[in-house]
Parts: C-alpha cells; structure tokens; sequence
C-alpha cells in the first residue's frame, strides 16, 4: 500500500475510487488492463490520502445533492478499508451535505457500514450493487480467491434487504466453458430472489479481455483450469470481446426468469434509478 496526493475525487458523473488497485483477486478483473495507466501493481494499493478532504470540499459546493458512486475501479471494501475506513469516512460525508450513494462491492464488509446506509437511504437514497458470477462457492473461490463466497454475498444482500436498503446484482463476467451453465444461471437466479433483489444488471454471457488483463487471466487459467487457455485463444483469439457459445440460450433464460420472479432486469432503467436523486419525501417506486 502507498500514498498519493489526488488531484481530484469526483468524476463529471459524481463517482469517485478512494483507492488504486484492489486486493481481491479477480482473475478476470478489467482493472487490470494497460489502458488506466496504473503505474504500480496492481496488488500495491494505492490511497488517494486527500480523497476526503476533496470530497468534502466537492461537496461543500455542489449547487443541489446528487448520487455518489464508488467501486467501478476498485472494490471498496477490500481488506484494507478494515484499517483505513476511507470508504466509511466517505459515507459520513456523504450523509452530511444531503447526497445519496451507490456501492459496487463483492465483501460482506459492507455490513460494517449498515447504519450509515441505512441513515443515508432513510434521508435520501442508498443502492448497494454487487456483483455474483457463480453460486458455486468452490468455483467462486478459484476465479474471485480473496473475497467472500457468493454464500456470504447472498447472505448480505438478504440483510441489506431486511434493512431497507434496495441492491442490484450485477451478473458478470461469465467465463465461457467455465460458468456459463444453465445451472449456474439458475443458481444465482434464485438467490438473487431468495434475497429480494430488485435488479439484475447483465450485459450479455461473456467476459472482455484486453491487454493487461488477458495475460493475468491466462496465467491463472493454467494454474487452474489446464488446458482452458489453449481453448480460448483456439476460439477467440486476441478478440476484446468473449461471447460464451451459450450467450443466446442463457440470455433467453435469463431474461425469463427474471420476469417471472418479477426482478427488474432493463440496463437502461436500471441505470436511470440509480442516478435519480431523491428526497425522503419524494421517494418513487414507480420504476419497480
Ligand atoms: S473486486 Fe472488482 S476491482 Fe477488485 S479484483 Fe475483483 S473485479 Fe477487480
């Protein structure tokens, strides 16, 4: 872990990544690519030591609150934030000048954090997103080694829902030849409605690979899949993007299951809740 000075916090779009780098270990994880210039590996965290004082600085002068989102870059809460509490540091402010927040996260450290959540979703809004790949906890420990299993996710999601607080599951990557089953489509299907989620993002059954993350992820499919790097650049090549031989099936599948189990699964609705600011007393339902 080192210490940077940041020049700024927030994106055009009202996001913002405390850190640099994540320690969760993702074997596919896009961060990795050559294209954002990280000039540190990737496991040597990078904190952005003025992050919270440029937050509440970007704060102070926004003209009317809005939603913040952390955790496109870099996963807020990885081992680290045990220590530092940025992400938690972060939230207080957030709460203070009015504004709503957005997480993406795999941990189940967010739990830490539930009574801030829940203070900002009661004053304005708070949506927890998190990702699942796989509801096999043995196969989630091999392609996501240093986060909780997707058991726990679903445990989380379960309690961030008995709390109040809405969560959108982000379905994504799926690995061809390794979880893109019906099985496993079904699986995730039905803990994300075990535990009330009320919306599933998914772009399409694949994963997209560039410079940078290609070679980690390769490297790792030799450690753990043998064999399976041979087969993906038989069938791919050097493509960005990896559509599993299954993409359409799976789709059609999905696209069903949500329907009947009445989870919202439209990308561009999604995305429009979570960047609508609201008031307490002018919470909408109506996107659901
Ligand atoms: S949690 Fe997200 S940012 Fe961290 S390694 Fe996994 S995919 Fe990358």
């Amino acid at each position: 872990m080192h210490y940077v000075k940041a020049k700024g916090i927030l994106s055009p779009k009202n996001g913002m990544n405390l850190y640099r780098g994540c320690q969760h270990g993702c074997i596919y994880c896009d961060s990795r690519s050559l294209c954002y210039n990280m000039n540190h590996d990737f496991e040597d965290i990078e904190v952005k030591e003025n992050a919270l004082v440029l937050l509440e600085d970007a704060l102070r002068k926004k003209r009317k609150p809005c939603m913040i989102g952390t955790g496109s870059m870099s996963d807020p809460y990885m081992p680290l934030e045990a220590n530092l509490r940025y992400t938690r540091r972060a939230l207080q402010l957030i709460k203070k000048y009015g504004c709503g927040a957005t997480l993406i996260t795999k941990s189940n450290r967010i739990i830490e954090d539930i009574d801030l959540l829940k203070a900002i979703n009661h004053s304005t809004k708070c949506v927890v997103q998190m990702t699942l790949t796989t509801y096999d906890d043995d196969l989630c420990r091999l392609i996501e080694p240093n986060v909780c299993t997707t058991s726990e996710r679903f445990k989380t999601l379960k309690a961030l829902n008995n709390a109040g607080i809405p969560t959108i599951v982000w379905l994504c990557p799926i690995l061809p030849f390794i979880n893109d089953t019906e099985e496993n489509i079904r699986g995730i299907l039905d803990y994300c409605s075990l535990a009330k989620v009320k919306a599933i993002i998914c772009f399409g059954m694949g994963v997209t690979l560039r410079e940078g993350n290609r070679e980690y992820f390769y490297s790792k499919l030799d450690e753990s899949f043998p064999g399976m790097k041979e087969q993906y650049m038989r069938r791919y090549g050097g493509a960005y993007m990896l559509e599993s031989p299954k993409h359409r099936e799976l789709m059609q599948l999905f696209h069903s299951i949500c329907d009947r189990y009445g989870i919202m699964h439209d990308n561009d609705a999604i995305f429009n809740y979570l960047s609508e600011f609201e008031q307490n007393s002018s919470k909408q339902i109506s996107w659901f």
